[in-house]
């Protein structure tokens, strides 16, 4: 818009210049004929120079100016193209041409209605006498030249106009076609479905990024949605399985009259069975609760060996019942950043494990240490031990080492997987070193305060 401006104005700079050159021209030339060529008058010279200069259809006229007074036109001898009254000037401007240098000429633009449509560009040249010849050409073609110029520029701003636009509109719309594939593709995704993923095409581009971060996103989600689809099968088996052994004894001790002593052994059987899923619920539960926890709530520094002692205290007596001996002699102060109650409840469930996989007449210890900034809270048992190669699940939700074994000792398959659930939101890393038949250790590695 402003480039068209200046063209614009450019270009009527310039025929303007031009044209005042023709002007200047034309004048030069009338009065060259009347100086060079003896016995020419003006009016022969005016006429020469019409006749030369017809293309531009000149009108000249020659103006002798009073020597003595001032401000007055003597007499005025002008072409037969101009009318009497027409084509004249206000005189000051004759006056002022005369006294004018080469300078400071005088150009001027007059409307003349009796001698054209269009306004008059006007020139006027001191020569000798005191005279002013004076020049006019109509701007016609000036004006035409510009108004070709405006509609051409008017009809190429439009075209261009219209094609950026259509360009844009095209070029945004092949930029947003992988973004109406995402949407296209985010609406069809369900929990039901999360397998869809978007196509990128190797795009290097932010598209590219976008659409690889909504699949990488919608790949988590998937792993969680199935982590959840598995958790809520195994939580419904591991309840069923008490519910339909207890089913499953009952009906048979229905099936005819028993002794009492029949009679105590499956109410006893349907104790420890309904005392198991009132376990596999209280971990549930506990499970629910802490993963909703704020975890700034984990962020008291608390005593490690005070916890230590008070579950060693609690747990001794069971420890007793069971013939085993629980130590706790080693245990040194050690400050980490934590939840007291959940740190209680983690070592709670090491020990307890501990207790429930270690034969009558064997030993547990239990040791805290803070070793080169790094704090270090150990559990050893003498008990039967885990297989090399089951290690690496035992801390799997519902899974037990031996399905007889555990049911007999009452675990659920849970206690480990809080254990890890608790260390993971200390900053803690746990190492299992475990013998067949030789006994177990669990090392809990802290990050000191
Ligand atoms: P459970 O409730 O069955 O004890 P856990 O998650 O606490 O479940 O432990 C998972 C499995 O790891 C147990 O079934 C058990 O076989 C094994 N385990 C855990 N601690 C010990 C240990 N101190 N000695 C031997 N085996 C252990």
């Amino acid at each position: 818009m402003l480039a068209g401006l200046f063209l614009y104005q450019g270009f009527k700079e310039r025929l303007m210049d031009d044209l005042d050159k023709v002007l200047l021209e034309i004048a030069d030339e009338t009065n060259e004929k009347w100086r060079k060529k003896r016995g020419v008058t003006w009016e022969d010279a005016i006429q020469m120079a019409e006749a030369k200069y017809s293309s531009h259809e000149p009108f000249i006229q020659l103006v002798q100016l009073a020597e003595h007074r001032e401000q007055q036109v003597e007499r005025i001898i002008r072409s037969e193209r101009i009318p009497e009254g027409t084509f004249q000037l206000e005189t000051h401007l004759y006056y002022r041409a005369d006294k004018s240098d080469l300078d400071s000429l005088v150009f001027t633009t007059v409307r003349e209605e009796h001698l054209s449509s269009y306004p008059l560009r006007f020139f006027l040249l001191p020569v000798r006498g005191p005279n002013v010849l004076q020049v006019g050409v109509s701007v016609e073609n000036v004006t035409g030249s510009l108004n070709q110029l405006m509609i051409v520029m008017v009809v190429a701003g439009v075209m261009l106009l219209l094609l950026a636009s259509l360009g844009g509109s095209l070029i945004i719309r092949k930029a947003l076609q992988p973004v109406k594939s995402v949407v296209q593709t985010a609406n069809e995704i369900t929990t039901e479905d999360l397998s869809l993923r978007i196509d990128v095409k190797n795009r290097q581009d932010e598209i590219g990024a976008l659409v690889k971060t909504f699949n990488d996103m919608i790949a988590r989600l998937e792993k969680s949605v199935n982590k959840i689809r598995q958790f809520s099968g195994d939580v419904s088996h591991e309840l069923r399985t008490p519910l339909t052994i207890i089913r499953g004894e009952i009906e048979v001790l229905l099936r005819k009259k028993r002794t009492e002593e029949e009679y105590m052994k499956t109410l006893k059987s349907a104790l420890e069975e309904s005392s198991r899923m009132e376990k596999i619920i209280d971990d549930l539960l506990f499970l629910s609760r802490v993963e909703a926890l704020d975890k700034s709530k984990f962020n008291k520094t608390v005593q490690l060996k005070e916890i230590v002692a008070s579950v060693v205290k609690i747990r001794n007596q069971s420890a007793v019942n069971k013939g085993l001996t629980l130590l706790a002699e080693k245990v040194k102060p050690a400050r980490v950043k934590g939840n007291k109650e959940l740190l209680e409840r983690m070592i709670t469930n090491v020990i307890d494990n501990a207790i429930r996989y270690t034969p009558s007449g064997g030993r547990i210890e239990v040791l805290l240490a803070e070793i080169q900034n790094a704090i270090r809270l150990e559990i050893r048992d003498t008990g039967i031990g885990i297989p090399d190669e089951l290690l690496p699940h035992i801390f799997d939700r519902f899974y037990v080492v031996d399905k007889s074994r555990s049911r007999e000792t009452g675990g659920a398959g849970l206690g480990l997987s809080i254990v890890k659930w608790i260390a993971d939101n200390h900053g803690a890393e746990i190492e299992v070193q475990s013998k067949e038949n030789q006994g177990t250790t669990f090392i809990i590695h802290f990050p000191s305060v």
